[in-house]
């Protein structure tokens, strides 16, 4: 049976603005606490009671219940939803089996979490709209900030990418656009964070020592310019 932890009206809960997460372990927690913090409202659904009072009053709505069920989906009005995220990991039946009600009733986005490779590729074959591989994305993102030393990295899609990076002495002083990074490096510089506020580049912004860079581009060029600005700054 499902319990609702908080008031809500599944009708209006469900609009374009609003997302469902089911499956409430650290990954789904995270990602409706993130959303919730960024003015997104949240209901959250998960079997486990415990894990359903812990995010008690910290999501707009929470409910226990196994969302496998027809019955619950159909309950929660999750057809009215826009995006609902399937963030249930380890249970890989409970997972594919709550995706396909969610795409049999309608839901214009559905995302959800896949263990391996062969259950995300169920999941594109089922028609899931994103599927996400949490541990294999942030593995690969790590993995490109260890072998540059960059501040943070971000692929946007396989093959293009953005890094925030300290700015080394050598692009200082003169403007970006005598700076020739397209062409001599083939990066962009989108913009720049000075004094703890970003502000947007542009062809005549001079750069400071302490700014910090939002360089991007393709991948290999972004990481090539990332260690050599990585370079440059130890030598300096
Ligand atoms: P994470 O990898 O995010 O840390 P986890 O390892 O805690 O997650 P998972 O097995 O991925 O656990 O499950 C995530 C959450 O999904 C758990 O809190 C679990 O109770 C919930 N869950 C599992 N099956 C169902 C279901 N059928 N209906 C609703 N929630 C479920």
């Amino acid at each position: 049976m499902a319990r609702f932890r908080s008031p809500f009206d599944p009708a209006s809960l469900g609009s374009a603005s609003s997302v469902a997460v089911i499956g409430l372990g650290r990954f789904g927690a995270s990602l409706a606490l993130e959303l919730m913090a960024h003015g997104t409202e949240v209901l959250g659904i998960d079997s486990d009671e415990t894990v359903v009072q812990e995010l008690n009053g910290r999501l707009t709505a929470v409910v226990t219940g196994d969302a496998t069920r027809p019955d619950l989906i159909e309950q929660l009005g999750l057809a009215e939803f826009d995006r609902v995220v399937v963030a249930i990991g380890n249970d890989v039946t409970a997972n594919i089996l709550t995706t396909s009600q969610l795409l049999r009733v309608g839901v214009k986005e559905v995302w959800a979490k896949a263990l391996d490779e062969r259950h995300a590729l169920i999941l594109q074959q089922l028609g899931v709209h994103h599927v996400v591989r949490p541990e294999a994305d942030m593995g690969r993102r790590v993995a490109h900030m260890v072998r540059g030393a960059l501040e943070d990295f971000i692929e946007i899609e396989p093959g293009y990418a953005a890094v925030r990076l300290e700015v080394p002495a050598e692009l200082t002083a003169v403007p970006l656009r005598e700076l020739g990074l397209q062409v001599k490096h083939g990066v962009g510089i989108g913009a720049l964070k000075r004094d703890g506020t970003w502000i947007l580049a542009n062809p005549e912004s001079r750069f400071e020592p302490g700014d910090t860079l939002l360089v991007h581009g393709l991948t290999p060029k972004v990481e090539a310019f990332a260690a050599l600005a990585a370079r440059q700054r130890s030598r300096g």
